[in-house]
C-alpha cells in the first residue's frame, strides 16, 4: 500500500527560503552558457528538453547542434520526412521522442504557433507535464512547476518525503515558485543542482545552497531519499542478426516496425533465437554463414538484449520475398539511414568487405547447431552505452 509522508509543510521556513536560496546559488554557480540558454525561443527550448530526457547534457551538445542546423525552425521540422528526423538523432536512444518532436512539430506548425499554456502545451505528443512546465518557464516566464528525476530527489530530501506520491509533490512543486520574475532562474537551478551538487550518489552537502534547510542533510539520512521502489528485472532475449551481402557489395537491410525496439529505424534481418526454436535460418539462405562478429549486449530499460551478428554470401539467385521492409544498400548509403547505435558501430567491420580480413571469428566446420548452443550462452561482450 503506497505510503503518504504528510511531512510537507507549506508555512515552515525552508518553503519561504527555498527559492530565494536557490535563486541566489545559481545565478553565481548555476550554468549559464549551455547552447539552448539564452533564448526565449520555444521550439529551441522545447528541443533541449525533449533531448534531455534521459540524457546527458555533455552527450546531448553535439545532437542539439547538428539537429537545429538542420532543422532551425518549427516549419522545417515539420516538413522534413521522419527518416530525416530519426536519422538525426541517430545514436541518441528512445526513438519515441524523435518521431513525437516530428509529429508534434507538424501539429504545431498546422495550428499556426507555440500553445501558449501548461495545459496547451501538453495535448502535444511527447510533452508532459514537467516538459511543458520547463517550457513555459524558460519561453514565457509562466510560474510553472517542473517534477522531473532530480528535482524529485531535491524535494524529497530537502523536506524529508518518503514515498510520496506524485500529485503530492507536484504540489510542493508548486508551492515553492517563486514570482514569474524569477522563475527561469529557479527553474534553471533546480536542473544544476540536481546535475551539479544534489547527486544521487554521494550528493555535494558541503557545497549545496540548501544544506542549512535540508532535513535530510541535517538529520544525516540522505540515503533514505527518496525511497527507491524495485527495479523488475530485465527480460533477457537472444537474437541474431544476418549480415547479408551480394555480389554489388550491397548489404540487406530491414526497417523495424513502426512499434517496439528501434521502431522506425533501420537494422539487419534478425531472428530470435530460443532454446525452443529450430537453429535453421530465414530467409531461404542457401549455405552456412562464413563470419560471426563479436558479440552485442545491449541494455534497455526492461531487455538486456544479446545480438550475435553473423555473416553470409547471398547467392546471386537469391530473391527476397516484395516486402518494402527490405532494401539492399552499400555501406556509405547507410551511413545516411536512421541506424540504432548498436547497428552504425557494425559499419567499419562491413567495409572490410572481404570477410577473410575480419576480426570476427571465421566459421569453418562449425554447424548450425553449434552456433546456436553458443550463442544461447551467456555474453560477456558489452557492445552498448550505459547513460
Ligand atoms: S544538502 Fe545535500 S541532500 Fe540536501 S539538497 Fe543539498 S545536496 Fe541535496
Amino acid at each position: 500500500m503506497e505510503q503518504y509522508s504528510n511531512r510537507f509543510d507549506p508555512a515552515c521556513p525552508a518553503t519561504h527560503s527555498f527559492a530565494l536560496l536557490l535563486n541566489v546559488w545559481q545565478r553565481q554557480y548555476g550554468r549559464h552558457t549551455l547552447p539552448w540558454q539564452g533564448t526565449q525561443d520555444p521550439y529551441l527550448i522545447w528541443v533541449s528538453e525533449i533531448m534531455l530526457q534521459q540524457t546527458q547534457v555533455r552527450t546531448v551538445i553535439p545532437y542539439y547542434q547538428r539537429f537545429l542546423s538542420t532543422f532551425p525552425t518549427v516549419e522545417t521540422l515539420a516538413q522534413s520526412s521522419l527518416d530525416q528526423v530519426l536519422s538525426h538523432w541517430s545514436g541518441l536512444g528512445y526513438y519515441a521522442r524523435a518521431r513525437h518532436l516530428h509529429r508534434a512539430a507538424q501539429l504545431i506548425s498546422a495550428n499556426g504557433g507555440f500553445p501558449r499554456t501548461v495545459a496547451d502545451l501538453c495535448t502535444l505528443p511527447g510533452i508532459g507535464r514537467s516538459t511543458a512546465g520547463a517550457i513555459a518557464a524558460f519561453a514565457y516566464g509562466d510560474r510553472a512547476a517542473i517534477l522531473d528525476g532530480n528535482v524529485k530527489r531535491i524535494l524529497c530530501r530537502v523536506f524529508a518525503l518518503t514515498s510520496p506520491a506524485e500529485e503530492e509533490l507536484w504540489q510542493v512543486a508548486d508551492a515553492l515558485l517563486p514570482d514569474s520574475e524569477n522563475i527561469a532562474t529557479y527553474t534553471q537551478g533546480l536542473m544544476d543542482l540536481g546535475t551539479l551538487r544534489c547527486l544521487r550518489n554521494r550528493p555535494l552537502c558541503s557545497d549545496c545552497p540548501l544544506a542549512g534547510i535540508c532535513q535530510a542533510h541535517q538529520t544525516e539520512t540522505i540515503a533514505q531519499y527518496p525511497s527507491r521502489p524495485k527495479r523488475p528485472q530485465r527480460q533477457v532475449r537472444h537474437s541474431r542478426l544476418l549480415l547479408i551481402d551480394n555480389a554489388q557489395g550491397q548489404w540487406l537491410m530491414q526497417r523495424k516496425p513502426p512499434t517496439g525496439i528501434w521502431a522506425g529505424l533501420w537494422s539487419f534481418p534478425e531472428e530470435t533465437l530460443s532454446p525452443d526454436l529450430p537453429s535453421s535460418h530465414s530467409l531461404g539462405l542457401d549455405g552456412e554463414p562464413h563470419t560471426m562478429l563479436s558479440p552485442i549486449r545491449h541494455l534497455l530499460t526492461h531487455v538486456e538484449w544479446h545480438l550475435y551478428p553473423i555473416m553470409f554470401h547471398s547467392a546471386d539467385s537469391l530473391e527476397f520475398p516484395a516486402d518494402p521492409s527490405y532494401g539492399w544498400f552499400t555501406t556509405e548509403s547507410m551511413e545516411q539511414l536512421a541506424l540504432p547505435a548498436p547497428i552504425r558501430r557494425l559499419l567499419p567491420q562491413l567495409t572490410m568487405n572481404d570477410a577473410r580480413t575480419l576480426q570476427g571469428e571465421k566459421m569453418t566446420s562449425q554447424g548450425f547447431s553449434e552456433i546456436h548452443r553458443t550463442m544461447l550462452t551467456p555474453c560477456t561482450t558489452d557492445g552498448d552505452r550505459q547513460r
